[in-house]
């Protein structure tokens, strides 16, 4: 819980140091603007392809200069070094489910991890129940050890993780074993704090703005009642970030995923190819859209593509985004190493603000 990637009780890092203010409530940061970015490590189901990488999903968080994975297929440690991400910055690990392609990359990256003379902190690690007997074995037999501590926490449907700023769920899709989707919610935050409004009002500096930033109603010293909500913007909704793979259209999916303003969606095969992601439990690039559209979400972005659809094959990727976008308008498709902005849904406004 030290050094400059920050600690899980809220500490913010060397970003949060620099700020010339301690109360972190009372003037909106700049980090408050930063999007949340995630980066894709790799998009290809099954098997690695030429130009894909098996799953793997980078949620770098700007504010504590910390990243979240999900999922760490095969070969993640070597997309990490064609990255701008440094290994030792990961935090939390989620993993969607036991299949190969998910996890095969975990020993590798968790070995290398703390290796290479960067602090590396502690590593929570979140998945299906036999994921713990899983590395412990490969642990054993393959005599690693880490240089750093290691938690694994086995997941059930509901909140497996919440800090002060955001919350992770889980809930189980519809796969051939347990698997799960993730959601990472953040915290709505107070509105930007006027602070010259305050001081033209002769409002004392100090506890005070803080109480006034939280909406409170406060007397002052001189007798004058201050309502905070008159001196704050609109508040800051959080972001939620939604990954769901592997599975078949399910409805739990579309709960899980519920008004998300992204939803990472599974879509190994084209429409034309149902007929096999029924037999497999995985979907098609139209039930990725029909979730997306029965959830509202604000943009769906498709991943984990069969890697039958190369070139030769009459049915390319773009056609399985145009048989989305027929569906769900407002959807992309991952590739490696692509970074996608989760920006504020009101970001422009408090830009012009
Ligand atoms: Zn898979
Ligand atoms: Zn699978």
């Amino acid at each position: 819980m030290h050094g400059q990637w920050g600690g899980e009780s809220g500490g913010r890092g060397a970003v949060g140091a620099a700020l010339p203010c301690q109360d972190r409530r009372v003037a909106t940061k700049f980090w408050e603007y930063l999007a949340l970015q995630l980066t894709f490590l790799g998009t290809s189901s099954g098997v690695p392809t030429r130009s894909r990488n098996v799953s793997s999903v980078a949620l770098r968080l700007p504010q504590r200069a910390e990243v979240w994975l999900f999922d760490c297929g095969e070969g993640t440690q070597h997309q990490f070094l064609r990255s701008e991400f440094k290994a030792s910055q990961i935090r939390r690990i989620f993993i969607t489910h036991m299949h190969g392609d998910h996890i095969f990359g975990l020993m590798g990256l968790l070995a290398s991890c703390g290796l290479a003379g960067n602090p590396q902190q502690r590593v929570d690690i979140y998945g299906p129940p036999p994921l713990n007997d899983y590395l412990q074995a490969c642990r054993r037999y393959s005599q690693t050890h880490f240089s750093f501590p290691i938690k694994v926490h086995a997941v059930q449907p509901g909140v497996v993780y919440r800090d002060d700023e955001f919350t992770v769920s889980c809930t189980q899709l519809e796969h051939r074993v347990p698997a799960f989707g993730y959601r990472v919610d953040e915290v709505d935050r107070p509105g930007r704090f006027d602070v010259k409004r305050a001081q033209a009002l002769g409002i004392p500096s100090g506890p005070l703005y803080g109480r006034l930033k939280n909406g409170e109603v406060v007397t002052l010293p001189d007798g004058r009642r201050i309502n905070g909500a008159d001196l704050c913007g609109p508040t800051l909704k959080g972001r939620s970030v939604v990954y769901c793979t592997d599975t078949v259209f399910c409805e739990a999916a579309v709960e899980l995923s519920h008004r998300a303003s992204v939803l990472i969606h599974e879509a190994t095969f084209a429409h034309q190819d149902a007929e096999m992601a029924y037999q497999r439990l995985h979907s098609t690039s139209t039930m990725a859209a029909q979730v997306a559209l029965a959830a509202q979400v604000r943009q769906l972005i498709m991943t984990h593509f069969s890697p039958r659809y190369a070139p030769g094959n009459p049915i390319q990727l773009e056609d399985l985004l145009a048989e989305a976008r027929a569906i769900f308008p407002k959807t992309l498709m991952a590739r490696d190493f692509w970074t996608y902005d989760v920006e504020r849904q009101d970001a422009a406004s408090l830009v012009a603000s």
